[in-house]
């Protein structure tokens, strides 16, 4: 018997390994706002189990979306971003064609983002009415849902925005009250931010909170104009707003930029300065008193 359970544990590990081999563990789709662009409609979808699914992509394309974003919500609530329903996350899809409208998926307003199911997600066309056939049932669509429509009406090949209630986006957006934008040069994870390099600045926005999401569009719209390069708006005691050409784009950008704010927070109270070449002293009498 012992010979038996052994030999299970074996085979499980086996499968296990070959599942990390082959397997990405995010879903993902063949269409142009993902990594696997330019596929063709037959191409295999490859589900997170062992099975790969011969699908047509577009029978799967709207399930495979509100899993994505499902998938993602619970991601970033594990991260401690998203806690207490906060935060939210939209994927546009579709060419604009009349073959392939636009088609706005959005995360549900007041829904726990560890236990949202697809049929929690709204689909919206580009006037923000509801696709009715997809209505979720009982539930309220999010405030920040037009926020959504400026970041894709002024970043056109945009197809993925976030918004999260991270800490250190907390942080970040107070370390220096007065002002309204954050700089941050020679760090290496600036290059995980569009196509900055080390020894760019990278500037983000910073507008004030607002008793509701909805109510921060009119600064929203004014700094994306303000900043055309930046993909980030920071909202001052709240958190951020990141975007991308994919869902993958903009996840691997949040990423980085949270861990930028990390970095500037640790760096402030350090005395280093996060916003100046690396010669600059942040804090002349830090400096003095640690070091001379
Ligand atoms: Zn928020």
């Amino acid at each position: 018997m012992p010979e038996k359970k052994n030999e299970r544990i074996i085979n499980a590990q086996q499968k296990l390994i070959q599942y990390y081999m082959n397997e990405r563990r995010l879903l993902h789709t063949a269409l142009n706002w993902s990594r696997t662009s330019g596929c063709d409609p037959n191409v295999m979808i490859y589900s997170p189990s062992l099975i790969k699914l011969p699908l047509k992509i577009k029978s799967i394309d709207d399930i495979t979306i509100k899993a994505l974003i499902c998938q993602l919500s619970e991601k970033f609530y594990l991260s401690g971003w998203q806690p207490g329903t906060g935060g939210g996350l939209s994927i546009l899809t579709g060419t604009g064609s009349k073959d392939s409208p636009f088609r706005l998926y959005t995360s549900p307003s007041g829904v726990q983002k560890e236990d949202m199911i697809g049929n929690d997600i709204f689909v919206l066309d580009m006037k923000m009415n509801l696709i009715s056939s997809t209505h979720p049932h009982g539930l309220s669509i999010s405030s920040m849902t037009s926020l959504w429509y400026i970041v894709y009406k002024y970043r056109p090949k945009v197809r993925c925005v976030i918004h999260v209630h991270s800490i250190n986006s907390v942080l970040a957006s107070l370390l220096d009250e007065k002002s309204n934008k954050m700089r941050l040069t020679h760090l290496e994870m600036i290059k995980g931010v569009n196509n900055y390099s080390f020894n760019d600045i990278l500037e983000i926005p910073i507008i004030r909170n607002q008793v509701s999401e909805d109510k921060l569009g009119p600064d929203f719209e004014r700094v994306i104009q303000q900043f055309p390069k930046s993909n980030i708006i920071l909202v001052r005691r709240h958190g951020v707003y990141v975007w991308g050409n994919s869902w993958e784009h903009a996840k691997t950008q949040l990423e980085s930029v949270d861990y930028l704010f990390e970095c500037a927070i640790k760096m402030k109270d350090l005395g280093i300065c996060y916003s100046t070449m690396p010669h600059l002293p942040y804090n002349n009498d830090f400096i003095k008193s640690n070091f001379f």
